[in-house]
């Protein structure tokens, strides 16, 4: 039954955070975007007409569509459904896995917010503060609250991955002249120091980059114009964040 639950709640943020990564793009300061999340009410992007409840049950609903909106007949993003059902997976696998309610909840806002960052930077290329500096702060307060590990060493953690990050970031711009990596990522990275302490932060960084080549290979393989993926700015966002993910599972 709980996990029937867990599933549900999972469609059900999903199809928010699918929202959130949506009006992302029409607002222009963080409070515009607060304000977007409550309105206007879910409608068609190509043609503005009002969905009805029936067509934003969870999960269903794209399906149910065809991912065609009824109106107009153009296509529903397939990265609602997606993201839906991620989400949802996500959660299921993390109430079979971690025990106790509040531990749950600890780590199933670690996972969403997770997932919320990569869809963003997947499709904007940022990493928007207003998400990592709190998520960073939560991990600080996890530990103190639970003592998994010290405060020196989630403290040292979000120190010790932001100077990584900071430092890798100018050291590409100042050797190429361009820059390789935006201090998104760098606070994406102190933020997982903070959850998972300094020790961990080069398993995450060698696992999140391993992901990042297989990836690029990956998306490189299927996309026409090869050469242009390998060689453009790639998000690494959504790497660092499946690489935060697995860390977890491994580890809490
Ligand atoms: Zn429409």
């Amino acid at each position: 039954m709980s996990v029937l639950l867990f599933g549900l709640v999972g469609m059900l943020l999903g199809s928010f955070l699918a929202l959130a990564t949506e009006r992302y793009s029409l607002a222009n300061n963080y409070r515009e975007w607060l304000r977007y999340l409550l309105s206007p009410a879910s409608h068609c992007a190509h043609c503005l007409h009002q969905l009805r409840w029936r067509e934003l049950i969870p999960g269903i609903s794209w399906l149910l569509l065809r991912g065609k909106c009824r109106y107009c007949s153009q296509p529903l993003p397939f990265t609602l459904l997606l993201l839906e059902y991620i989400s949802s997976l996500l959660l299921v696998v993390q109430y079979w896995l971690i025990a106790g309610l509040e531990m749950q909840l600890w780590m199933g806002s670690y996972t969403l917010m997770l997932l919320l960052l990569a869809d963003i930077d997947r499709r904007y290329g940022v990493l928007p503060d207003i998400l990592t500096l709190p998520f960073l702060w939560a991990g600080l307060i996890f530990h103190s609250l639970h003592n998994q590990l010290t405060a020196v060493d989630a403290i040292a953690g979000a120190t010790v991955g932001y100077l990584a990050f900071a430092f890798l970031a100018e050291g590409w711009q100042i050797v190429r002249g361009s820059s390789g990596m935006g201090y998104g990522d760098v606070k994406l990275f102190a933020a997982l120091g903070a959850w998972h302490g300094w020790a961990l932060l080069p398993e995450i960084a060698l696992l999140a980059a391993g992901l990042g080549i297989a990836g690029t290979l990956a998306i490189s393989f299927f996309h026409k114009a090869k050469r242009n993926v390998m060689f453009s700015r790639q998000p690494f966002g959504p790497y660092l964040a499946v690489a935060g993910w697995i860390i977890m599972f491994i580890k809490f």
